[in-house]
């Protein structure tokens, strides 16, 4: 996919964002450079995401501090899907260690589309990353409880930690992709049939779908970014939802593979971790600085927002935001030896 960073002047880490004004001007800028890429489609295999706006788009930066920088319809709320997936492996590290996660879920690109059996099949019954729906499927099934209303009760209650409010379920699209997530069922058995979930897989998939279909908007992706940027502190509530270790290790995963099979190709141009998913929500973390939540539905082959892509592509050149640029004549103006 096209970006749209042609002639964008790479800037440098600078270990801080701009001041305020310089970070509204350039997310106007950033705003009205995708708003007019009108490609993509919008996900209709789950029939409820059909019904959603195209034209739909906002963007939203929310910084270490608790400032907020908002353009467009940050206030329209869609189901989180996918970028659920990020926040309960971060709470369930948090909970039981990573070491056990990455044993029983991985942390490998499998290549191989979000809902692939074959991938399980070749790795051996393995999940390989919690990105993919097996292995997110696994990950849900971790999640201590002796219930299936305890499990969803510490999902949904961490989410809404993350986002720094209540977090609803949008009934339309749970019970749309209950009638229709065969595969995810079809998942859930096979990882059984391996040993890699211990508990009931219709339930398992059932919180998975009740995970997905919670209702969120820009402002709050960007919170919940801003919440791993900030070392597991929400920065608008000021309360810690996990540790700044499980940060570290969840945007480890997300820069492996977060935006589906374009993962390799999305840290290539944007240098950072990020999540997508098939609702045209995308959630970017630059860490210690900022988080960036987008929402435009139609999506690329792979299923990632396609303006939600450039807006954040233009961002993190602007500001500076790439992990991995770096540049020896800035310091050098800055007056280093
Ligand atoms: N609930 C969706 C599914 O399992 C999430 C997909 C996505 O956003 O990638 O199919």
């Amino acid at each position: 996919m096209d970006l749209d960073v042609d002639g964008v002047h790479q800037a440098v880490s600078t270990g801080a964002v701009p001041g305020p004004t310089h970070t509204d001007t350039v997310l106007a800028r950033a705003f009205e450079r995708a708003t007019g890429h009108r490609e993509g489609a919008v996900a209709d295999y789950i029939p409820a995401l059909a019904e959603a706006d195209a034209d739909a788009f906002g963007l939203c930066i929310a910084d270490v501090e608790g400032g907020l920088h908002e353009l467009g319809d940050t206030r329209t709320a869609f189901s989180i899907q996918s970028i659920s997936k990020v926040f309960v492996f971060a709470l369930l590290c948090d909970t039981i260690g990573h070491e056990r996660v990455l044993d029983v879920v991985g942390a490998n690109n499998t290549g191989l589309a979000f809902n692939s059996v074959v991938a399980i099949e070749l790795n051996d019954g393995h999940p390989m990353n919690p990105m993919v729906n097996a292995g997110a499927l696994a990950t849900t099934a971790l999640v201590p409880g002796s219930t299936t209303e305890d499990r969803w009760t510490t999902i949904h209650e961490g989410l809404s930690r993350f986002a720094g409010r209540p977090l609803e379920v949008d009934d339309e699209v749970y019970r749309s992709e209950s009638a229709t997530n065969h595969r995810n069922r079809a998942i859930a058995q096979l990882l059984e049939s391996y040993g890699r979930i211990e508990c009931d897989p219709a339930a398992v998939v059932d919180v998975y779908t009740r995970q997905c279909a919670l209702r969120v908007d820009a402002r709050d992706l960007a919170v919940m970014g801003a919440t791993l940027a900030d070392g597991g502190v929400n920065p608008v509530t000021g309360e810690r939802v996990v540790s700044a270790e499980v940060c570290r290790d969840s945007l480890a995963v997300l820069a492996g593979s977060g935006l589906y099979e374009r993962s390799g190709e999305w840290l290539f141009e944007i240098g950072l971790p990020g999540k997508s998913g098939v609702s045209g929500g995308l959630v970017t973390v630059a860490p210690g600085k900022v988080g960036i939540g987008a929402f435009a539905p139609p999506l690329d082959t792979a299923g990632n927002s396609v303006r939600g892509q450039i807006a954040t592509a233009y961002l993190s050149r602007a500001l500076g935001l790439n992990v991995f640029a770096s540049d020896p004549h800035v310091e050098e103006k800055k007056g280093r030896p």
